[in-house]
């Protein structure tokens, strides 16, 4: 028996099974189906992933790039714009006759890096990936933060700059639009968030302002958590946020930018350790955790 987790990308949905002892037993991706073919994608991608490792599928656990309510619905996902108020884990029970959990896919990873990666025993933890966006999953004495209708964590359009940049959202200012790779991007004159890092390594004095000029802001709006919630630990992952290289600079940030020490103790600052398969088996968990 197994559980199924599927993280939906903008661009790829990727599907693992997970064993009893919690390890990925195999995987299986797809690009990502227009509208709302995604949630007959899902389905087909939890069948045929039982199927090919020769197991039953107890449960499926999805997560979404948007908000979604505590029943499961999306509500809204700004890169899947043809799914509003969508009724997914619904459907996806009626379809597959299983128990099925829908979540936030920040949230999803988050829950496996708190479970079994880096956030580990922790009751306070702060997990925020940074990619093309920023998202976050606050774990708070002990339990998953969801809030009243479980939008909790859209800690990347917290306001950073009052009139700021234009952002999808529909305001301005929005922290992921300072802290966020399409942001770095920005800043770096179309230069990719990778390539500034690399040019990092290699000592170039602009990618060097550019990635302090980055961090700076990253650390501010880390700054806002740490005040909000109290973090023992923050963990940064995603496909940019995971990089050793971008810690230790944001590390850097956040220690000029918090209280004195003796006043305020900093939280630990650790990068992610499950990689970008994080929000596919924090899904499957969820999934499980439906039938406990
Ligand atoms: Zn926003």
């Amino acid at each position: 028996m197994v559980a199924i987790g599927v993280d939906v990308g903008g661009t790829k949905c990727l599907a693992v099974a997970l064993g009893a002892d919690n390890r990925v037993i195999d995987s299986l991706s797809l690009p990502t189906a227009p509208g709302i073919g995604v949630v007959e994608e899902v389905a087909e991608l939890c069948t045929a992933l039982a199927l090919r490792v020769g197991e039953v599928a107890t449960s499926l656990g999805v997560g979404m790039p948007g908000t979604v309510s505590r029943d499961g619905v999306v509500y809204l996902a700004p890169h899947l714009p043809a799914l509003r108020k969508l009724p997914m884990r619904e459907q996806l029970a009626q379809q597959l006759g299983i128990h099925v959990a829908v979540d936030n896919d920040a949230t999803c990873a988050g829950i496996a890096e708190w479970e079994m990666g880096a956030a580990r025993q922790c009751n306070h933890a702060l997990i925020i990936t940074i990619g093309t966006g920023i998202g976050a999953a606050l774990i708070a004495d002990g339990k998953v933060v969801r809030g009243h209708h479980g939008f909790a964590g859209e800690s990347g359009h917290h306001i950073v700059l009052h009139g700021g940049e234009e952002c999808p959202c529909g305001r301005r200012g929005c922290w992921e639009q300072y802290a966020s790779g399409t942001a770095l991007r920005r800043m770096a004159n179309g230069v990719s968030g990778e390539e500034v890092l690399l040019r990092v390594v290699k000592e170039d004095a602009e990618a060097l302002i550019v990635l302090e000029e980055f961090a700076s802001w990253v650390a501010l709006g880390l700054l806002n958590l740490v005040n909000t919630l109290d973090p023992q630990v923050i963990v940064l992952g995603g496909g940019l946020g995971s990089s050793a290289v971008l810690r230790h600079f944001v590390a850097d940030a956040l220690s000029q930018q918090m209280p004195p020490a003796e006043l305020r103790p900093a939280p630990l600052l650790v990068t992610a350790q499950l990689g970008p398969e994080a929000g596919a088996i924090g899904a499957a968990l969820l999934g499980r955790e439906v039938i406990a």
